[in-house]
């Protein structure tokens, strides 16, 4: 057999694009290297994971919010967010500044546990008939013009496409000569469960000190930065010696550990693929991109990586995507990922056992306390400022559309479930009636009246939910048509 599509690694990511394409009805096979998806790093406290808007968006309308939400009550909900630790607060917020943002079921902030997030993910993605073995590991490939073989648990498998969803050591970008840049980090990162002999002598909370960054969220679950360039991570095993030696250093204390439950090590290393397609190879999430998880991006950028892909890997695979959208996969995900990697760069800057350091995190602490300052870090941090360049025209093109309910009740995030485009048409005159069935199954169209129509009249969306065109007047077909064969070949 040869499948439409081979998916390595079943991480968030890989799942998450699995569901994509079985949406789509392409074949799915997802090949994961771990026989056991279940790890203590997976589940709480290590295992969180702030997701943001265009993620939570991603899974209302998908219809698994649902799923992941009554999980995720107020043990999860944390401050609005932070930049180096710095936090910023929900009613310093000036979210009128957001034209085209409408309430809805879809929040800008939800904690979640990446152990729940992969087994809703799993579920999903078998319900929808992905194959997912498990204990596969890939350990090669050899691509040609028309198809993929894939090496993997001393076996072969052939797709027409294959995507690395294998994280930050991937395989496939490593086997497939991807360019992969950055900067090499300047500490080591540990996140540790231990018990302490003497608590009283590490106070709660986040501290910068002379000699690094301790925090301790909960008794005795501590995040810490040491600037050793990076040098301790995956070098040597994390012993409970270790970790004091660590904690006393950049604590400026003499605690003592007297057990250690978990503990693990990374790094502010930010590397990016240079592009994510190289024939019929391409990459989404860690395997794409890594940096720091100070500030928690990494996820919501892979799970961005696969909204924007799937469908347009499968239009590909229909063989009715217009000229050059696969492409536009890399040159929209790609300076998301940049700004992202920045963002993580920007933060450890903030972060070094330097007065200078120090000067600048007092400046920025004034900064994120204005108005105008909490709300530029929201938009960041949550993902509301995102607008592919899809052109000019219209201020809502490029970002995602706003969550319009219909008179009905109906809510475009239930429109967009199918995982189709929409073409969605406000008022009565339904003057784009002739153009549905223009694009068959790829273009659902929707006339009616909106509760809140924020001065449009109509709206062309694509299946990720971002707005392909939109027209404050009366629109003519003629437009749509132009706009839609953009991104929906016409037939
Ligand atoms: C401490 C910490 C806190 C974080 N907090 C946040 C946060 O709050 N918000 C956020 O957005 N992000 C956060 N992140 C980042 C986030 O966890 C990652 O960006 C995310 O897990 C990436 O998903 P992925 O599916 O691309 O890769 P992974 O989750 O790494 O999954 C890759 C999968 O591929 C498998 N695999 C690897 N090699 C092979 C192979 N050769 N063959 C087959 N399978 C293979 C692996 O076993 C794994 O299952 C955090 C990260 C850390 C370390």
């Amino acid at each position: 057999m040869v499948y439409d599509v081979i998916i390595a690694g079943a991480g968030p990511v890989g799942l998450f694009l699995a569901c994509e394409l079985r949406l789509a009805k392409r074949s799915v096979l997802v090949l994961e290297r771990l026989e056991d998806p279940h790890s203590p790093l997976k589940r709480l406290p290590f295992g969180r994971r702030g997701l943001w808007g265009p993620s939570i968006e991603a899974f209302y309308r998908r219809g698994l919010l649902e799923q992941l939400a009554p999980r995720t009550g107020s043990n999860l909900r944390g401050p609005a967010g932070h930049f180096a630790g710095i936090p910023f607060d929900f009613s310093n917020i000036n979210a009128s500044r957001w034209t085209y943002r409408l309430p809805g079921p879809a929040d800008t902030q939800l904690g979640s546990e990446m152990e729940q997030l992969e087994r809703i993910l799993t579920a999903h993605a078998l319900s929808l008939g992905v194959e997912i073995q498990r204990g596969q590991e890939v350990e090669g490939f050899e691509a040609s013009d028309d198809e993929v073989t894939v090496r993997a648990g001393g076996k072969s498998v052939r797709a027409r496409w294959l995507v690395g969803c294998d994280g930050g050591r991937s395989t496939i970008r490593k086997q497939g000569g991807f360019e992969f840049v950055g900067t090499e980090p300047e500490f080591t990162g540990y996140s540790v469960h231990v018990e302490l002999a003497d608590p009283e002598k590490l106070r709660p909370g986040r501290h910068y000190t002379p000699t690094g960054m301790y925090n301790q969220g909960q008794p005795g679950v501590i995040a810490m930065a040491d600037f050793d360039g990076g040098a301790f991570h995956r070098t040597q095993p994390v012993t409970l010696e270790h970790v004091q030696a660590v904690l006393r250093r950049v604590s400026c204390t003499d605690v003592t550990v007297k057990a250690m439950q978990v503990a693990t090590t990374w790094t502010d290393r930010a590397y990016q693929a240079t592009t994510y397609r190289k024939g019929r190879v391409l990459l989404a999430g860690d395997a794409a991109h890594i940096h720091s998880p100070l500030g928690g991006q990494g996820l919501n950028l892979g799970l961005g990586d696969a909204m924007n892909l799937g469908w347009k890997l499968a239009a590909t695979l229909r063989g009715d995507a217009p000229e050059g959208l696969l492409d536009s996969y890399t040159s929209e995900r790609h300076p998301v990922g940049a700004r992202i990697l920045d963002w993580s760069r920007a933060q450890v800057a903030l972060m070094r056992p330097h007065p200078a350091s120090r000067a600048l995190e007092a400046i920025f602490r004034d900064l994120i306390d204005t108005r105008d300052g909490t709300t530029y870090f929201a938009e960041r941090v949550w993902g509301v400022s995102i607008r592919y360049g899809l052109g000019e025209e219209h201020p809502l093109v490029g970002r995602s559309c706003p969550d319009f309910e219909l008179e009905d009740g109906t809510r475009l995030g239930t429109l967009l479930r199918e995982g189709r485009g929409l073409l969605l048409e406000f008022g009565r005159q339904a003057s784009l009636r002739a153009l549905d069935g223009r694009w068959g199954e790829q273009v659902r169209y929707v006339a009616g009246d909106a509760k809140e129509r924020l001065g449009l009249s109509a709206v062309l969306v694509r299946p990720d939910g971002f707005v392909a065109w939109a027209s404050d007047t009366t629109p003519h077909p003629e437009e749509v048509t132009d706009a839609a064969a953009r991104w929906f070949a016409s037939r």
